[in-house]
């Protein structure tokens, strides 16, 4: 299989309000490597950017209605779709706007009428730096060993479901999860057994989880941590109970645990937040529910049991 094969195709949205200048783009366009999707006015080009996300836009500034700069404004605003690099297509090739247009946070300005080689060799430059950006931004999202979110895009996740819980007015629980008796499992089996383990385990967690809206990540080395959004006491320890039997069913064997297979033990907490609540008191609750499982004999889940109010 090719490199390239491991890559989607790149999707490229042009953005003009005449026609034949679109025209013009999709005829040399096309023996690229590109999906390239157009767009007659500005307000078309946010409505389809949302819809789509291009990995990059040729964006054309005078036009009726919403200009480029406008449009170019409004996409560096949103977290969602600031990262899209934008591409100035313009006739006006004044020092002027050629600044104002790279200061809203355009990667490049190319003034018209322009060469078409010149503008096919940017385009795949900037289309191979998105590309790196992209990757870059997924390594650093994601657990190396698991595939799973790291802590550090769980951290974000968290936070964004935490604000969601208090702007809903929601219930939002966490399941903190270690694996039980673990150094004795790679003190028996060797480390990358123990690390295929965690693989394992990762991989059920994450078949477990029913609703697209849960989350699980690594939290760091045989712990993992689910975020359960619009989910009461009674929903997690469900999901708490169904993630401890799933493990168990693996039937991994562990000689060094009472059940003789690798079992976790989970420790839950709920809360329905309130403004000046801090997030991280959820975690260290679902984190002392942790350790009262452990002191239970491992092998089980353990729920806060307090609201906030107390
Ligand atoms: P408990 O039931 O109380 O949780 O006991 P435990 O042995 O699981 O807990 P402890 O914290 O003493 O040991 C955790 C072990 O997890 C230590 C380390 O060997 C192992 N571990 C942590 N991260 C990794 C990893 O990435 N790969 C492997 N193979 N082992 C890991
Ligand atoms: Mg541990
Ligand atoms: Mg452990």
């Amino acid at each position: 299989m090719s490199i390239k094969m491991e890559f989607k195709q790149p999707t490229v949205l042009a953005v003009d309000d005449i026609p034949s200048n679109l025209d013009i783009l999709v005829a040399h366009l096309i023996e690229e490597d590109v999906e390239l999707m157009v767009a007659l006015s500005g307000e078309e080009a946010l409505a389809l950017v949302h819809q789509r996300r291009p990995d990059l836009i040729l964006l054309d500034i005078m036009m009726p209605g919403m200009d480029g700069y406008e449009v170019c404004r409004r996409l560096k605003q949103d977290p969602s779709t600031a990262d899209i690099p934008v591409v100035f297509l313009s006739a006006r090739d004044n020092e002027v706007d050629m600044e104002k247009g790279l200061s809203l946070g355009a990667i490049d300005y190319i003034n018209k009428p322009f060469s078409i080689p010149v503008l096919k060799a940017r385009l795949r430059n900037h289309l191979a730096l998105k590309q790196k950006g992209d990757k870059l931004a997924e390594l650093a999202c994601t657990d190396e060993l698991t595939s799973l979110m790291n802590r550090r895009h769980f951290n974000q996740v968290f936070r964004q479901e935490w604000l969601r819980a208090i702007r809903n007015k929601s219930q939002l629980s966490l399941l903190m999860i270690d694996v039980d008796h673990f150094k004795a499992y790679n003190d028996r089996f060797g480390h990358t057994q123990g690390d295929a383990c965690l693989q394992a385990i990762a991989r059920v967690l994450s078949m477990g989880l029913r609703d697209p809206a849960d989350a699980v990540a690594r939290f760091g080395g045989e712990e993992f941590v689910v975020l359960l959004p619009d989910t009461d006491r009674e929903g997690a320890a469900k999901v708490a109970e169904r993630l401890r039997r799933l493990v168990l069913a693996e039937a991994l064997p562990h000689p060094d645990s009472s059940g003789c297979f690798v079992s976790i033990s989970l420790g839950g907490a709920t809360c329905s937040p309130e403004q000046n609540m801090a997030e991280l008191a959820l975690l260290q609750q679902a984190d002392e529910q942790l350790y009262r499982a452990k002191r239970h004999g491992r092998n089980c889940y353990s729920m806060e049991h307090r609201t906030w109010q107390d």
